[in-house]
């Protein structure tokens, strides 16, 4: 069983996605905790990997895409068989992680790293995304991590005016590897 805090559909509001549908599964249970954290992860229910697909299949009908979120998703040991499930339904899987726990992934799982107090570097290298969190300063000690990447996202935490200025400042100093990602779903107020 997993515990979970919550699924919902909506659309991916930050990163290389947004704008798209997608159902949401948000796992409960983090490793790590970090001070600016403000996501409520806590366990609300248990569910085992097909009673999560048949809930995604209830809230997003044919919609392909499913978002698996946290907390930190690879913390439980089920999330491979949920991965698993929702790919054998057909559904396309983005993971988004702290990336401090080495699993192996199927190719065709988008996986969005952004690294917090540390980083596993074979998380790093099997990234699809790298989203670093601007809070206060560039966290630049991840980035020897993704020098393989092409593009790197930087994210204002909490779309704070400071933070925002300073991800903007550097996107545009350094235009050919890094963007600017916002939390676009709370502009209009949606999770
Ligand atoms: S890794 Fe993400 S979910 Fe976990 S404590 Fe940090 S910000 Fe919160």
């Amino acid at each position: 069983m997993l515990a979970v805090a919550e699924i919902f559909y909506s659309i991916q509001g930050e990163g290389t996605w947004t704008g798209t549908p997608a159902v949401f599964v948000r796992l409960a249970g983090c490793n790590l905790a970090c001070t600016f954290c403000d996501t409520d992860y806590a366990t609300k229910f248990f569910a085992d990997p097909a009673e999560i697909a048949r809930r995604v299949g209830e809230l997003g009908g044919a919609c392909p895409t499913v978002v698996l979120t946290g907390g930190e998703p690879l913390a439980q040991a089920e999330t491979p068989a949920l991965i698993d499930r929702l790919r054998a339904d057909g559904r396309r899987v983005h993971l988004e992680s702290n990336g401090t726990i080495r699993t192996e992934l199927p190719a065709d799982v988008w996986l969005c790293v952004s690294p917090k107090e540390r980083v596993d570097a074979q998380m790093a290298r099997r990234a699809d995304e790298a989203k670093l969190i601007v809070d206060g300063r560039i966290p630049e000690e991840h980035l020897p991590l993704f020098a393989d990447r092409p593009t790197i996202l930087l994210q204002p935490e909490g779309n704070k005016p400071a933070n925002v200025a300073l991800a903007l400042a550097y996107v545009k100093a350094h235009p050919r590897r890094f963007r600017l990602s916002l939390q676009t779903h709370k502009f209009i107020g949606i999770p």
